[in-house]
């Protein structure tokens, strides 16, 4: 049965990347009816961040991913954060050391900062604690074993390092990119316990994946350089490795990896909450990002999540880098709200009159969504675009003033009122009849009217269809604010 994980580390809050490969192996473990994971891989003390491992939780909810298995759900391979599986690490570590294929190194970090300007300055472009240098630096294959057994006796601070064989081309199948593979004598000899006793990322991500029966790592393109490493774990620890499948790098729009600081730069928000708070749908994000990597082969674009799980494989999944775009995110955005029912969108537009200080019964605002709903990217601008629907406008648009308002207007507005206040009954197509018939007998033309009737209704010059709009406000409020308009 497949199994899959995300597992993100602490160290921020939930990054769309991020949401993306959960997203991925979510589809992957529905689609084959398999399990879907969480584990916080929080053994980075330092670069822990108090609130991040929550952030996660709550951006997988909002998005609908849920999970099989997780710190806050249980599951039978607990527990899911691996500061709690400390001791389990140690062993596997053990194991490696007996078995020759790790090592004690009792290093200070002088003499590891004096080793890298060595290196350096004898031309070496990548210094690394590898497998030449390793035999002039303080570590259990270079001592004599009474002086380690000394040294681990009296506490002196070590770690412990994965023995990275010297020459060796390490190959491993990638279901997205085919076979890849790294030479090993570019490989450091990974610290695989440091020496606060926590396990490294490798350590921790290996034995977890391993001891939590998963199947396939789906995850970002960012790990495939440590894959080799991991490869030499599966193989040093006797253990299957589970497919692997390294997801294409976002790009931002400008070119360049899509980081915190180049998306900021642009005005894109990276993290999950924000898209959350700007009022994008999950639906919709969800659906964007589905399609950052992958495609259906078809020329459907709009997919439920339901759908999405239907259409889902690993073979669709290109590696090629993929470029963000906004403006397609928001198409999507649109695309679910015209999804939605009237009631839906009235329901989930509600909070947002009480937050810009509107007032209005769902009744009403279901009436004002039925005419926007094909205008709006967010069901935010049924309160921001359409305060003429709840309120009199205080003021008019200037520029549609100028242009719009001639002369004539505030005659022509007035005697429009008149007659709309003895219209009965008041609908879009009595209203514009009426208009229209005014027009003929002052020997105007309708858009004279029409113009300033907008700006006397709304406030502004552009908007819905006029007629619409004022059988939704109501006869009252109509000739109200042309009344008020043409004094
Ligand atoms: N903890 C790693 C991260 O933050 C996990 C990478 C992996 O999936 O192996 O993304």
């Amino acid at each position: 049965p497949v199994r899959v994980r995300f597992a993100p580390s602490p160290t921020g809050f939930l990054h769309i990347g991020g949401l993306r490969t959960a997203l991925y192996n979510f589809l992957f473990a529905r689609k084959h009816g398999g399990q879907f994971i969480l584990r916080i891989e929080d053994t980075d003390q330092e670069r822990y961040v108090a609130g991040a491992e929550n952030d996660i939780i709550e951006s997988l909810r909002w998005a609908g991913l849920t999970y099989d298995e997780g710190p806050d759900v249980g599951g039978p391979c607990g527990p899911y954060r691996q500061s709690e599986r400390k001791a389990l690490y140690q062993r596997y570590a053990q194991q490696l050391v007996e078995a020759g294929h790790a090592y004690y190194a009792f290093d200070t970090p002088e003499e590891l900062e004096e080793m890298r300007r060595r290196l350096q300055k004898s031309g070496n472009p990548s210094p690394k604690y590898d497998a030449i240098t390793r035999m002039s630096m303080r570590n259990s294959l270079t001592l004599p074993a009474d002086e380690v057994a000394r040294l681990l006796e009296e506490g002196v601070p070590y770690v412990i390092r994965l023995k990275v064989p010297r020459r060796e081309t390490i190959r491993f199948y990638d279901l997205i990119r085919g076979w890849v593979s790294f030479e090993s004598s570019e490989i450091d000899d990974q610290v695989l316990i440091k020496s606060d006793g926590m396990p490294t990322y490798h350590m921790a991500n290996v034995v977890d994946d391993h001891l939590m029966g998963i199947t396939h790592v789906i995850r970002g393109e960012e790990w495939l350089s440590s894959t080799p490493k991991h490869v030499l774990l599966y193989r040093y620890l006797g253990w299957e490795m589970p497919k692997m499948a390294h997801l294409p790098l976002i790009l931002s729009p400008k070119g360049g990896k899509l980081s915190k600081r180049s998306a900021d730069a642009l005005g894109i928000p990276v993290l999950v909450h924000q898209y959350r708070e700007q009022g994008y749908e999950p639906e919709a994000l969800v659906n964007y990002l589905a399609f950052l990597g992958w495609n259906p082969g078809t020329e459907q674009e709009v997919f439920t999540l339901a759908e999405l799980i239907e259409a889902f494989s690993l073979d669709r999944v290109r590696p090629a880098a993929v470029q963000f775009s906004l403006d397609k995110l928001k198409w999507y955005n649109q695309q679910f709200i015209r999804r939605m029912s009237v009631e839906e969108l009235a329901r989930k537009a509600m909070p947002y009159l009480k937050k810009h200080g509107l007032q209005a019964d769902e009744a009403y605002v279901r009436r004002v969504a039925a005419l926007m709903q094909e205008r709006i990217t967010f069901v935010e601008e049924l309160a921001t675009f359409c305060r003429f629907f709840y309120e009199d406008p205080v003021t008019y648009e200037e520029k549609g003033v100028q242009k719009r308002w001639k002369e004539n207007s505030a005659a022509l507005v007035r005697a429009y009122a008149d007659r709309l206040e003895q219209l009965e009954p008041f609908t879009a197509e009595t209203a514009e009849r009426a208009l229209r018939e005014l027009a003929e007998e002052q020997g105007v033309k309708a858009a004279e009217i029409i113009h300033p009737t907008r700006l006397a209704i709304s406030g502004l010059s552009f908007g819905p269809s006029l007629f619409e709009m004022m059988e939704v406000i109501g006869k009252e409020a109509c000739v109200r604010r042309l009344r008020r308009a043409a004094e």
